[in-house]
């Protein structure tokens, strides 16, 4: 059922997070994506990507005047992410608080940076940190027949 005609709003809202290249070869990627699965909200794109110096230049453009800005440039092409698309109610907001903090010493444990990862460098996972940057890096990793709208039978089991 189309989540507008049910009346439920908001459940439309989209979040881009990856899993960097230290969570593929730390084989943290099935925790990672078991948590959002768990949590309740829905898979709508993921492909595993080897992403261009260029296309990490874009996605992480606002930070490009920062010291770390090559070595992160680096380490995010240094493997493959995987990349993914998830949906729900506030999933932007809760996708970042299940996320931790940038610094995964500021992480409490629980969080994916708060469990797994030590060092801001090496923080093995990405999720984008409002809609509108949603909206923005889910375009430039995505095309549009690689984001799926599919009927979730667990709706009326997650939302009121
Ligand atoms: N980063 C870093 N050193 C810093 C701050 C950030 O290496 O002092 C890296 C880190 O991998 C972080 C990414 O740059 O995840 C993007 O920074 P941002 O401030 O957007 O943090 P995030 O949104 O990922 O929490
Ligand atoms: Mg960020």
């Amino acid at each position: 059922a189309n989540v507008l005609q049910t009346g439920w709003t908001g459940l439309n809202e989209r979040t881009f997070v990856a899993v960097k290249p230290d969570g593929v070869q730390r084989r943290l990627v099935g925790d990672i994506v078991h948590r959002f699965e768990k949590k309740g909200f829905k898979l709508v794109g993921m492909k595993l990507v080897q992403a261009s110096e260029d296309l990490l230049k874009e996605h992480y453009r606002d930070l490009r005047a920062k010291p770390f800005f090559n070595g992160l440039i680096q380490y995010m092409s240094a493997g493959p992410v995987v990349a993914m698309v998830w949906q729900g109610l506030d999933v932007v907001k809760t996708s970042r608080k299940m996320m931790g903090e940038t610094n995964p010493a500021d992480s409490l444990p629980g969080t994916v940076r708060g469990d797994y990862c030590v060092e801001v460098g090496r923080n093995v996972i990405h999720g984008s940190d409002s809609v509108e940057s949603a909206q923005r890096e889910i375009a430039l990793w995505f095309s549009q027949d690689e984001l799926h709208c599919w009927e979730d039978h667990s709706i009326r089991w997650i939302y009121a």
